[in-house]
């Protein structure tokens, strides 16, 4: 009868503890599901700022030597990805974990829901002796009431009688037989209701346990998925990690050689520097050497105009100062000393001295001091640098002279042009890492917008661009400024 109780609640009350224990599971999980969402939103900052670092890393990397370069961009990519793919890791993990959780609960589930159907089925077979005994018994009852046998019906019972006690007798006898047939009657509709009850409680319970079976076949296969992206993203975060260690040790090594390269850059600057310096300062010399040697001879030749004059008395010259146009005439660009105007580089009229040595404008990577952010030293980059891919046309940003054009390990095959003065000072201009063919040669006179050269990748870069150099009195300076 215990049972039964339990019973009245039916199928639903089964379905609803299912409902109920299945809530239970989704919600346990949530207290780590925080920190794998803000391992996941840190871990994609990081992907960001590596990302936003890349393109500044690539210019400063664009005249190192290829492998270093390779490294460090290397070591970008996988530093961005690590923390995602530890995130997924995490995630995967804690998928699995909660899969394999999810596995065990759904198992006992089903051992419970099993148990409970061989408990209710043994009920139902204890159940069908007692309604096959209750029908035996009223079968019994029906036959006997139709022998009129023991059973009599309460007309006959009143009729029958043959004195008060006999009728007494007979209708305690009949109201006892009444009331066991109403007994039985009444045990045979409960046992009955009760195997029905119980034939849709095995139903209910036989259905939960289809359903647990399906959602466990789910679960395997969830499980299943959990743990190959957890391998996966395992075996990736330990390649990355290793991949990290290697790329840092490449850049470890390349360590002396990467500082040498930025020293010897640094002196060959300045070697520039001091050989423009050194090359005014002897045009200053030189022209100062002509404009003694000028003024000797006018001087020399007025005394020797003013004696003949003395001499002849009052005989008027035909030709007097037919020789005065000659001065000058030989003076060219190049006196870098004499006075001119006011200030240089910036202001609106020098962006018209200057034009554009290449047809894409692009600065890729502009001049002044920066930080190497590999080895933290700083250095200073003497140019700025403009998209040029191989074999684009480099052209001569003004007219001038070519004073230098060689090939070495660090600028590549470059060109430099003198362009003589403006306001007041001597403009030299430096084109560095074209092709070894096609260059103009030194002692060459070129005008502005000629083509000088072409674009070769020579010297120590990643790739091919044009790095162009403006000298102010044989000092480096931002180009740009000069550029219209
Ligand atoms: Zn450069």
């Amino acid at each position: 009868m215990k049972g039964t109780r339990i019973l009245r609640g039916g199928a639903a009350g089964v379905l609803a503890a299912v409902l109920a224990l299945s809530a239970v599971v989704a919600t346990t999980p949530a207290a780590t599901a925080d920190d794998l969402d803000d391992q996941r939103a840190a871990a994609e900052r990081q992907a960001r700022q590596k990302a936003a670092e890349r393109e500044q890393l690539e210019s400063t990397l664009a005249e190192t030597n290829a492998d270093l370069s390779q490294a460090v961009l290397d070591l970008n990519t996988v530093e961005g990805r690590l923390p995602v793919a530890q995130a997924e890791l995490a995630e995967a993990e804690a998928a699995h974990e909660e899969a394999e959780r999810q596995a065990a609960i759904l198992a006992q589930r089903l051992e419970d829901a099993e148990v409970e159907e061989s408990t209710v089925a043994a009920q139902i077979e204890d159940g069908a002796g007692k309604v096959d005994a209750a029908r035996a018994e009223i079968a019994q009852m029906a036959r006997e009431a139709a022998r009129g046998s023991g059973e009599v019906s309460a007309l006959g019972l009143v009729t029958g009688a043959q004195s008060t006690e006999e009728f007494l007798a007979n209708y305690a006898v009949t109201a006892s037989a009444a009331r066991s047939q109403a007994r039985t009657l009444t045990e045979l509709q409960d046992a009955e209701a009760v195997a029905r009850n119980q034939e849709a409680r095995l139903a209910a319970i036989r259905e939960t346990i289809n359903q647990l079976k399906e959602e466990a076949d789910a679960n395997v296969v969830a499980a299943q998925q959990a743990e190959d992206q957890a391998a996966a993203r395992k075996a990736e975060v330990e390649r990355l990690i290793a991949e990290q260690q290697q790329l840092k040790a490449t850049i470890e090594d390349q360590r002396d050689e990467a500082l040498a390269d930025i020293e010897e850059n640094e002196k060959d600057q300045q070697a520039v520097e001091a050989e423009i310096k050194d090359l005014i300062a002897k045009q200053k010399t030189r022209d100062a050497e002509i404009a003694a040697e000028r003024a000797r001879r006018e001087a020399a030749e007025r005394a020797r105009r003013e004696a003949a004059q003395q001499q002849s008395g009052g005989n008027s010259g035909g030709n007097s100062g037919g020789n005065s146009g000659s001065s000058g005439g030989n003076s060219g660009g190049n006196s870098g000393g004499s006075s001119g105007g006011g200030s240089g580089g910036g202001s609106s009229s020098s962006r018209t001295f200057l034009s554009w040595p290449t047809a894409n404008h692009t600065v890729i990577s502009n001049y002044g001091m920066r930080l190497s952010p590999t080895y933290g030293v700083w250095m200073l980059h003497a140019g700025a640098d403009f998209r040029a891919g191989l074999g684009a046309p480099i052209y001569a940003a003004a007219s001038g002279e070519v004073d230098a054009s060689y090939c070495a390990a660090g600028p590549g095959c470059n060109i430099r042009i003198n362009h003589g003065p403006y306001q007041g000072k001597n403009i030299r201009t430096r084109y560095l890492h074209l092709a070894s063919s096609g260059r103009a040669s030194v002692g060459e006179w070129v005008n502005k917008g000629d083509i000088i050269g072409y674009s070769g990748g020579t010297g120590r870069i990643t790739g091919p661009h044009l790095h162009f150099e403006v000298y102010v009195n044989g000092s480096s300076t931002n180009p740009v400024p000069w550029l219209p």
